[in-house]
C-alpha cells in the first residue's frame, strides 16, 4: 500500500533562498521545455530530453538528474491534459473551454512541486536533516520535522521519489512510502459498525464512545478568537489566526490518530471487517441548529475515515462502505424507521418495539448489519490504495 506523507522542512534564510531559486529555475526550465514540446510535437520524455535536455543543463544550471525530471514531469503534465481532454473534462473539441486547454503550452508555477530522487535527495533521519540538491551546490543539514508516527513510517518505509513543494510560505517533502500489508482477512467473522458524530466524534458497536466534549469546547475557543483576530484584521493578527489555525488542525490530526489506532486494533483483534459510513453522507444528511452546523462543517470526518481506512488496510482489515441513510432513525432490533424514534440527541426508543438504546450506538449498530449485508451479498473491501496522512 503506498501513503504520501507531508514532512515539512525548516530551512535557514540561506536554504531557502536556495531552494527558492532551485525550484523557479527547475519550474522555469519545465515551462520552456513544454513550449518546445508543444512546437515539436514532442511529448514522449526520450525525444524531448533530445531537444531540452542540454539546454536545461546550461541555461538553467540544472543538473543532470534535475534536468531529466524536469523534462519528466513535462511530459507527466501533458499526459495528464490528454487524459482529462478525452474524459471530457474540459467539454467537448470545438468549444471554447476545449481549444483554451489544448491550444497552448502547458505552464508551471514558480512554487509548482519537483521531484527528487535519491541521487538528489538523502535523509538523515536520526539527526532529523536531509541533504538536498540545489542549484547553489548539495545543501546538507537542513532541518525537518513532523508527528512522530508519520517521521516513523517515512524512516522505516519511504521509496523512490519525493516531491519539493513550497505552499503558502512552508517548505514541504512529499514523500511517498510503501507500506507492506498484512493479508487481507477474507472471511471476517462480523463486522465492527462506526458511527461518525459530533457529540461523540466516532461510536462503535461495541458500545464504544469517544467523546467529542473536549475537542468541542476547545473548537468554540477557538473559533472565537479568529472571528476576534479577523475583526482586527492587521497584520499581526492574520499571522496569529495562521499559526493557530495549523495549531488546531495538528491537533485534530492527532486526536484522529489515536481514535482510528483503537479501532482498528479492535476490529482486528476480534478478526472483524470495519463499516463506515460513506463520508459524503454525513454532511447533507444532518440537519441541525447553526452552532452545530459550523462544528460538522469545520470537524475534520473525512480525516478520521481516511484514518481508519488506511490502517485497517495495512493490518489486512477489510473495509466496506454503506449508506448512510436513516441510520439515526432506523430501529437496530426491529428496523421500524421512524424521525420519532430518536427522542434526543442522545436517546433512542423505538415507538413499535420499544427497543431503547443510546442513539449513536444504535445508529452504529445499524451500520454494522449494513455493512454485513454488504459484505455477504460479495461487497469488496474498499479501503483506498493511495492515502495522504499528513
Ligand atoms: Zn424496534
Amino acid at each position: 500500500m503506498k501513503l504520501v506523507v507531508r514532512v515539512k522542512l525548516l530551512p535557514t534564510p540561506v536554504q531557502a533562498a536556495a531552494l527558492e531559486a532551485t525550484l523557479h529555475a527547475c519550474n522555469e526550465a519545465a515551462t520552456w521545455a513544454a513550449e518546445v514540446a508543444f512546437e515539436q510535437h514532442a511529448r514522449r520524455p526520450l525525444l524531448l530530453r533530445k531537444h531540452t535536455y542540454t539546454a536545461i543543463r546550461q541555461r538553467w544550471g540544472l543538473g543532470a538528474q534535475a534536468a531529466q525530471h524536469a523534462i519528466k514531469k513535462t511530459c507527466d503534465a501533458y499526459t495528464t491534459l490528454a487524459t482529462n481532454l478525452r474524459a471530457g473534462r474540459y467539454g467537448r473539441p470545438g468549444t471554447r473551454r476545449h481549444t483554451l486547454a489544448s491550444g497552448k503550452p502547458v505552464t508551471f508555477r514558480d512554487d509548482a512541486a519537483q521531484p527528487y530522487d535519491d541521487r538528489m535527495l538523502s535523509w538523515q533521519h536520526a539527526a532529523r536533516t536531509v541533504s538536498i540538491w540545489t542549484t547553489a551546490g548539495r545543501m546538507k543539514g537542513v532541518a525537518f520535522t513532523g508527528q512522530d508516527e508519520q517521521l516513523a513510517v517515512v524512516a522505516a518505509h519511504r521509496r523512490g521519489e519525493s516531491d519539493l513543494v513550497r505552499q503558502g510560505g512552508t517548505w514541504l517533502l512529499i514523500a511517498t512510502c510503501e507500506i507492506e500489508e498484512a493479508a487481507l482477512n477474507a472471511h471476517p467473522a462480523e463486522f465492527l459498525g462506526v458511527d461518525l458524530g459530533i457529540v461523540d466524534i466516532a461510536t462503535t458497536s461495541e458500545g464504544e464512545r469517544y467523546s467529542g466534549r473536549r475537542v468541542n469546547r476547545q473548537r468554540a475557543n477557538d473559533r472565537r478568537l479568529r472571528s476576534t483576530l479577523q475583526k482586527k484584521n492587521t497584520k499581526s493578527a492574520k499571522r496569529r489566526a495562521r499559526k493557530h489555525a495549523g495549531k488546531e488542525a495538528r491537533r485534530n490530526k492527532d486526536i484522529n490518530h489515536k481514535i482510528s489506532k483503537r479501532i482498528v486494533a479492535e476490529a482486528e483483534r476480534t478478526a472483524r471487517g470495519i463499516a463506515l459510513e460513506e463520508l459524503t453522507g454525513i454532511r447533507e444528511r444532518a440537519r441541525l441548529r447553526k452552532p452545530q452546523r459550523t462544528t460538522l462543517h469545520t470537524w475534520p470526518f473525512a480525516q478520521l475515515g481516511a484514518f481508519i481506512a488506511y490502517k485497517a488496510r495495512s493490518a489486512g482489515v477489510p473495509v466496506v462502505y454503506v449508506d448512510p441513510a436513516y441510520t439515526s432513525q432506523e430501529c437496530s432490533h426491529c428496523h421500524h424507521t421512524a424521525r420519532h424514534n430518536r427522542l434526543s440527541q442522545a436517546e433512542f426508543t423505538c415507538r413499535v418495539c420499544g427497543f431503547v438504546e443510546h442513539a449513536d450506538v444504535n445508529a452504529s449498530h445499524n451500520i454494522r448489519q449494513r455493512g454485513w449485508m454488504a459484505w455477504v451479498c460479495g461487497a469488496q473491501s474498499t479501503a483506498p490504495e493511495l492515502t495522504l496522512i499528513a
